[in-house]
């Protein structure tokens, strides 16, 4: 998930859900209405947000929920990619480095994002932005643990981002990966590259790798695996870019 699209009340349907721990102190909790997983990363001196809910209020909810986790302060903010139910909670954390691909600000300026924030209820303005762009990686020191943000390639989006854990043996996909459901594919979606931007996050897993979907439980490597397959099975049957033919000798 999720393009723009279903009418959901947010009022009525931004439920959060606990934090449960995944591994050592790093953690997990749903945010509905797309129940979306968030991520949690605690270091000594400090903790690192994955993705920041539906909207403003909602990421408040968050930010107010961290608390019950951790007392260490909020070092920083990653969003996976624009959609809104990953981004749009973005300006509840206007006080913290907010990490995202360079084509997010572009993304969440544009006239689909603001659609959207009204079919949400929320003025466009509202929206919060990225504070640090990056065109492919970045990390954060934690304290004792640091966490590495890369974009290894387009496919749900043009601005996929990978978080990840080394040390926890954890990588947060977004919505490149999806166990809830079948992987999104939408407007902005590049089914052609997809494949290959998996291939780089399979390189990463060893067989004791959780990957967290966007959506959905933690997978291992095999599913990855699988999933990689299907997506390039779909993107093989999409109308795409001319691809280049050999002449047969
Ligand atoms: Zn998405």
């Amino acid at each position: 998930m999720t393009e723009p699209s279903s009418g959901v009340e947010p009022a009525a349907t931004a439920a959060l859900g606990r934090w449960r721990k995944l591994r050592s102190s790093l953690y997990v909790a749903l945010a509905e209405p797309e129940s979306v997983n968030l991520g949690l990363i605690v270091g000594s001196h400090g903790a690192l947000l994955v993705d920041t809910g539906s909207t403003p209020a909602q990421g408040r909810a968050i930010r107010a929920s961290l608390a019950a986790v951790t007392d260490v302060p909020l070092t920083a903010v990653v969003v996976t990619h624009w959609h809104y139910d990953h981004a749009f909670g973005l300006a509840a954390f206007a006080d913290v480095p907010r990490i995202a691909h360079e084509s997010v600000r572009f993304r969440l300026s544009s006239a689909e994002a603001a659609a959207e924030a009204r079919r949400l209820g929320l003025d466009p303005q509202e929206l919060g932005q990225p504070s640090v762009e990056i065109a492919v990686a970045t990390a954060f020191d934690l304290g004792d643990r640091r966490v590495e943000i890369a974009h290894l390639g387009r496919g749900h989006t043009d601005g996929d981002l990978l978080v990840v854990v080394s040390d926890a043996d954890v990588v947060f996909a977004g919505d490149l990966l999806e166990s809830a459901g079948p992987p999104s594919f939408g407007p902005d979606s590049v089914p052609d590259e997809w494949p290959a931007t998996l291939d780089g996050l399979i390189g990463l897993m060893t067989a004791t790798t959780l990957a967290v979907p966007g959506h959905g439980e933690p997978v291992g490597r095999e599913f990855v695996f699988e999933q990689r397959g299907r997506i390039a099975a779909q993107a093989a049957d999409m109308p795409g870019p001319p691809r280049p033919t050999l002449p047969l000798a």
